[in-house]
């Protein structure tokens, strides 16, 4: 058919944020007809693990002024949702509003565009001759591009309740999936492992719906994220800003010296951190996420106010007691869960003879913290990579590539400044 131009094809694998994301930047700019696949098994698109939860407590930890998808239109998503600048919204609203983008690209995409959403897995990727998938159902595809957009994924149970042998009603291991946390009854005693955005979200949402559950926050650190400021403050323009320096000493340094304006400051640096992160070897990586990354996420990643003081409320009525300690040892017994913790431990919990630290706990969500915001490769191993010698997974550190300059350009306009990092790749 002389005149219409080939469609190109593309494939995402993931549709959570960064790949519904990606489908729109893409629809929106081609001005030739795009044939798109997002495969992705959960029923809706632009939800992913953050976006999922319908609950009204669970707000973005971003105010509506930072949430906009496009980078050029910074008020886009304030606008959208009808909400004050430093409003944090409902989480669910995000994912209504990512689809509702998604489909205004659609209609407004050159004409034989498409866009499908294939619910399945993919399970085994190659690049040659062209990109291709193959889902969990056995289905190929072969396609132009390919973009990974696979997130981080849900963390592993920890080794101690894995060798419990717990009963699965007993354990939560991923408190966002859909009626994960229907289990609890009034009453209940958890344990929540981890202290993160993940475990205060779990603990103020359950305390607004199931009365008088009480929770034990464990994490080896014992650090709750930060709160914003109330009211909201934007981030800082960086000054003083020494762009040659670049180390995780530099950054800290920077920060320190910001007082009072540490929140703006590390919001200004925002833009940058991606950049800072591919600035660093791998020796500087491994050291950042071993000893700086807790630290980071609770200073980066912060609780909306009212989530905070939700949070603090349920503290000092003491239906939530923090531990700082290591889980040792769990087993299933009559009355609950016991469980014997390890050093750090401090306050009564403390197992001195090994057993004064044990506790009954009825059901126990894990709660694994708000995840890096780097990305991280754990989906992307379990993904069979084929002739990708130019694409690996780094443990722990995301995807290395050699082809990242042409990656980049693939994709077409990756916005350095945008909202969402996306593990995309294309060949
Ligand atoms: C609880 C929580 C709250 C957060 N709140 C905020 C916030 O308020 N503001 C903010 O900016 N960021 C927030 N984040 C960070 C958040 O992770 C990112 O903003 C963004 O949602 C990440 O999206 P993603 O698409 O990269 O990953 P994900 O949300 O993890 O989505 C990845 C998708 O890929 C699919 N997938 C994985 N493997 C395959 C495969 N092999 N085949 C097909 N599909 C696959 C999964 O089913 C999933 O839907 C939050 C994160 C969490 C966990």
């Amino acid at each position: 058919m002389r005149g219409i131009p080939p469609r190109v094809r593309v494939g995402i694998v993931g549709g959570g944020a960064s790949g519904t994301l990606v489908a729109i930047r893409l629809l929106r700019d081609t001005s030739h007809p795009i044939d798109l696949t997002v495969f992705e098994p959960r029923e809706r698109l632009g939800e992913g693990i953050a976006y999922s939860t319908d609950d009204p407590h669970h707000l973005l930890n971003v105010p509506a002024r930072g949430m906009s998808a496009f980078v050029e239109d910074p008020d886009d998503f304030r606008r959208w949702a009808g909400a004050e600048a430093p409003a944090f919204v409902p989480r669910a609203r995000y994912a209504d509003y990512l689809r509702s983008l998604l489909g205004e690209a659609v209609a407004a995409a050159p004409v034989g565009s498409v866009c499908t959403h294939v619910r399945e897995r993919i399970t085994d990727l190659g690049y040659a001759p062209s990109p291709w998938v193959v889902t969990e159902q056995g289905h190929s595809w072969t396609l132009d591009h390919l973009v990974l957009a696979t997130g981080n994924g849900s963390p592993a149970v920890p080794e101690p309740l894995l060798a419990a042998g717990l009963p699965a009603s007993r354990i939560v291991p991923d408190p966002w999936r859909a009626g994960a946390l229907d289990v609890i009854a009034e009453g209940d005693r958890l344990l929540l492992v981890g202290s993160g955005l993940t475990a205060v979200d779990v603990a103020v949402g359950l305390a607004a719906r199931v009365r008088g559950v009480r929770f034990e926050m464990l994490s080896r650190r014992g650090l709750v994220p930060a709160s914003h400021d109330d009211p909201w403050q934007p981030g800082s323009e960086t000054p003083g800003w020494d762009t040659a320096a670049t180390s995780p000493r530099d950054v800290l340094r920077y920060l320190r010296a910001s007082g009072e304006g540490w929140r703006q400051a590390l919001d200004g640096l925002r833009p940058m951190t991606a950049e800072l992160w591919q600035a660093w070897d791998d020796r500087t990586k491994e050291a950042f996420q071993r000893h700086l990354m807790r630290y980071w996420d609770v200073h980066r990643h912060r609780m909306a106010p009212s989530v905070a003081v939700a949070f603090d409320r349920l503290v000092r009525a003491g239906y939530v007691r923090r531990h700082t300690a290591s889980l040792e040892f769990a087993n299933d017994a009559a009355a609950g869960i016991r469980v014997r913790l390890g050093r750090r431990s401090r306050g009564r919990w403390a197992p001195a003879d090994g057993h004064r630290g044990d506790r009954d706990q009825r059901r126990r969500p894990r709660c694994p913290g708000r995840g890096r915001p780097m990305v991280r490769g754990n989906q992307v191993r379990r993904l069979r990579m084929h002739e990708c010698d130019h694409v690996s997974s780094r443990r722990g550190a995301g995807l290395r590539s050699r082809l990242a300059r042409q990656v980049r350009h693939a994709i077409g306009p990756v916005q350095p400044r945008g909202q969402h990092a996306v593990a995309g790749l294309a060949a």
